[in-house]
């Protein structure tokens, strides 16, 4: 059983504090062991504890859209809650109840080891990043105990507040562009020289005129200084311009 499994059982039968006595299903994280990124939120609502699953009632679809926009998959993240389980009412938990699920999120986040988290809401922001004012903060990457956390809203707070959902997206977008700025990161860890099979550095040139409007990455190589030019994802280009 993967530790994951582990956890989500552990989750279910869970009795450290009185939300185990008004709830219907405790919710456990939910998507990729393997997640590049971990969205976490506040605790269930009414449909996510009817259904033992994260953001699947009005805020899931909130954050569905906010995803689809950006273009991330649900499939490919991890998605978690700070409390597992439904505060009556969906009042805001306590700081008990928060303790009482601590070790929850935190073994989540050392086994899945994503490259970022987004905290999203209050609840979250307080409980990993001690913070308090979402609204000047929201956007930013903070880094904590060697972890980057990315900062925004809470889905559910759009609903509310439709202003909101341009800077949710906004937000979201930075977001994307992180995932997408560390995946050309490791491109470049991973490329070699062709002459001395040393590490290559890559610089960014925007090449004008008639040749190409496109962005090139020029190549050099920090031992042997071989340069050779590529267009970013286009095996195809390749070759030495
Ligand atoms: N709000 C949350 O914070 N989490 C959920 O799973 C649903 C609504």
């Amino acid at each position: 059983m993967h530790k994951l499994e582990g956890i989500a059982k552990n989750v279910k039968v869970c009795q450290n504090c009185k939300l185990c006595e008004t709830r219907t299903n405790a919710v456990p994280g939910k998507g990729r062991f393997d997640a590049d990124v971990i969205f976490v939120g506040e605790a269930p609502g009414r449909n996510e504890d009817i259904h033992g699953e994260p953001f699947v009632g009005a805020a899931g679809k909130r954050l569905d859209m906010i995803l689809e926009n950006t273009g991330i998959n649900r499939e490919d993240v991890y998605i978690t809650n700070i409390v597992k389980c439904r505060p009556p009412n969906n009042r805001v938990p306590s700081k008990m109840e928060e303790d009482a699920c601590n070790a929850f999120i935190n073994q989540e986040i050392k086994i899945i080891n994503p490259k970022i988290i987004c905290v999203m809401g209050n609840t979250a922001y307080g409980t990993l990043l001690g913070g308090k004012e979402i609204t000047k903060n929201h956007g930013k990457i903070v880094e904590k105990d060697g972890r980057k956390f990315f900062v925004t809203f809470h889905p559910a707070a759009t609903i509310y507040n439709q202003k909101l959902v341009d800077d949710l997206k906004k937000d979201f977008k930075k977001l994307s562009q992180f995932l997408a700025d560390d995946e050309e990161e490791k491109q470049y860890e991973d490329r070699r020289c062709d002459f001395c099979m040393g590490k290559t550095k890559h610089e960014i040139v925007v090449v004008p005129k008639v040749v190409t409007r496109k962005r090139r990455w020029l190549y050099k190589c920090t031992e042997c200084n071989h340069e050779r030019w590529l267009v970013p994802y286009r095996t195809v280009a390749e070759s030495l311009y």
